[in-house]
């Protein structure tokens, strides 16, 4: 027998559902069942596709722009639900994907959940998937928990937020899940701030397309995709969390996935990355900022595997030699001594990725003097092309050296030596 529900991509066969309901707990099951699926499995089995019918129309519901489609299926006697769903659907109808799509991934028990909604309660990890044109270059995957109960025979979804604690970093802390949200774009740029703070908005278009232009004028990769910043009166968002930062950061540029990490490696598959913006220095948001953080996000997807001393010195590399462009090399020279003089002498190598964005000496400036004495040791195609053998290939320690000293004669012990007695020419 070969009977398939198909929907919009999403095709369940009876076996399939069959060794879903055989992998959760049954209740009891008397051996004359053994032969039949007990009643238990096929009622777990018939709910799975039920919640699937559900994600399938959430998901149409954002691209056909009904709202009332969308809240179909939450629960009517819950009016806070109802009031942050109508949020949710509001700011994911403004983001315009052009793919969006919803799947359950395991159920979750939590005895708190139950007690609170019933023993009809279903709490299951879903899967978000979903592709912002010119932002994702390929389709990536974000977590939620949905809380589902049965009302009368009929499945609807309850609460959103019961799993969060229980999942990755960031999860259900996406732009479009904290308030309503207003998004201004560029041809390369989309800005995502809160609903009327639209000059603001606007103002950091600008900014990044100018910190954009200087990504694509001083670093040689051919990146061709679009920035996401995120500007939002929020002290986290996705995995950013610049309220409990030691040393506060103005801005952080943190990983999509085309695969969560878990999934298929522990690692992951970076896709890109989005820009957060700290709440507090949303007035201070410049190109100068932006390139940086743009430098990291026209990076991302190669791998990720890069030291942070590479990554950040690249990142200050773009954006110094963008001031150097406004203001010529005076300010450039001075920085640089600067660091030679005063924030050499407090390291003793180069920084290393453990505990560097704790550390109180000035690593940023440090490793950017790595890229600089590079870039004059092998010229700047050869330190690009550096970087993407190191975020694709350097997933160990032994992995990064043996690419360090090929493509630069260096080893970091080497580099750093190097850099203590580097004299930068003027
Ligand atoms: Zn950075």
């Amino acid at each position: 027998m070969a009977v398939a529900l198909v929907s919009g991509g999403v095709a369940y066969t009876v076996e399939e559902r069959e060794r879903d309901a055989r992998d959760r707990p049954v209740a009891t099951q008397t051996p004359t069942q053994t032969a039949t699926p007990s009643r238990t499995a096929t009622a777990v089995a018939a709910r799975r596709v039920e919640v699937d019918t559900i994600l399938l129309r959430r998901a149409q519901a954002v691209q056909t722009g009904n709202e009332a489609l969308f809240l179909t299926d939450v629960d009517p006697a819950n009016k806070k639900l109802i009031a942050a769903q109508k949020v949710l659907f509001a700011n994911l109808v403004e983001i315009g994907f052009q793919e969006i799509g919803y799947s359950q991934a395991e159920e979750r028990f939590n005895a708190a959940v139950m007690k609170a909604h019933g023993r009809t309660t279903y709490l299951v990890r879903v899967l978000m998937r979903y592709q912002i044109p010119q932002v994702d270059v390929a389709p990536v995957t974000t977590e939620l928990g949905y809380t589902f109960i049965n009302r009368a025979g009929r499945w609807v979804l309850t609460d959103d937020d019961d799993l969060d604690t229980d999942l990755g970093p960031g999860a259900h802390q996406e732009a479009w899940d904290l308030g309503r949200i207003e998004v201004l774009r560029g041809p390369r740029v989309l800005v995502a701030v809160e609903k009327g703070d639209t000059k603001r908005g606007r103002a950091i278009v600008t900014e990044a397309t100018e910190g954009l232009a200087e990504v694509s004028s001083y670093w040689p990769r051919k990146w061709r995709g679009s920035v996401f910043v995120i500007a939002l009166d929020e002290s986290e968002v996705r995995d950013a969390r610049f309220a409990d930062e030691d040393i506060e950061s103005a801005a952080s540029a943190g990983s999509t996935f085309s695969s969560l990490p878990g999934a298929d490696t522990a690692d992951g598959t970076v896709a890109g990355a989005y820009i957060v913006i700290n709440p507090n220095e949303r007035d201070r948001v410049d190109e100068i900022l932006l390139s940086h953080e743009i430098t990291h996000v026209a990076t991302a997807d190669l791998g990720g595997y890069e030291p942070l001393w590479l990554a950040e010195g690249a990142a200050e590399y773009v954006s110094w030699r963008g001031i150097e462009a406004i203001s010529g090399p005076g300010e450039v020279g001075k920085w640089e001594q600067e660091v030679i003089d005063d924030a050499m002498p407090t390291l003793s190598a180069l920084p290393t990725d453990a505990g560097f964005y704790q550390n109180s000496a000035d690593v940023y400036g440090v490793s950017w003097l790595a890229v600089r004495y590079l870039v004059q040791r092998i010229g700047l195609d050869h330190v690009e092309e550096l970087y993407e053998d190191l975020a694709m290939h350097g997933t160990d320690q032994a992995s990064r050296d043996r690419i360090l000293l090929s493509r630069s004669g260096l080893t970091e012990a080497t580099l750093w030596t190097s850099l203590q007695s580097y004299r930068p020419q003027r």
